[in-house]
């Protein structure tokens, strides 16, 4: 089933300005800014600014320059609040809720960036 975008996700408003946004980070394919509820220290949201509803979305139909520029934003950013071990970072978790099950709120494809603090285990066992 091929998939529907709707142009009325509050993403899809953000990416017209028509409302604002805390931006970190903007290429010409890629928009990231802050979480408007903030779950930890540092909560990034990375959008490409094509129109994927999800990550299944994007890696069939994204052009390669997209996924590129969206892969290396997402590693800039962690760099850029030092958050990559690489450097001395503790470390950080990146998040894509999809579909029903997922729990996808906004459908618009996005990675939640989340730092600055122990997250936790992410899920329990089942
Ligand atoms: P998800 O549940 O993965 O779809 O996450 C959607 C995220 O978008 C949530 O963490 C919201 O807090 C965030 N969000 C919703 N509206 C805005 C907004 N206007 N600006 C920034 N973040 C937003």
């Amino acid at each position: 089933m091929a998939y529907e975008y709707d142009d009325q996700n509050i993403f899809a408003k953000i990416l017209r300005r028509e409302i604002p946004n805390d931006t970190v980070m903007e290429t010409d394919y890629t928009l990231a800014f802050r979480d408007i509820i903030p779950q930890a220290p540092e909560h990034i949201l990375v959008i490409p600014k094509g129109f994927y509803v999800n990550h299944d979305h994007f890696a069939a139909d994204a052009t390669d320059a997209e996924v590129l520029d969206f892969t290396r934003v997402i590693g800039a950013i962690t760099h850029a609040i030092g958050a990559t071990p690489s450097t001395g970072g503790s470390g950080y978790r990146l998040i894509a809720n999809t579909g029903n099950d997922g729990v996808q709120d906004v459908q618009h494809l996005h990675f939640h960036i989340l730092s600055g603090r122990r997250l936790g285990r992410m899920l329990q066992p089942v």
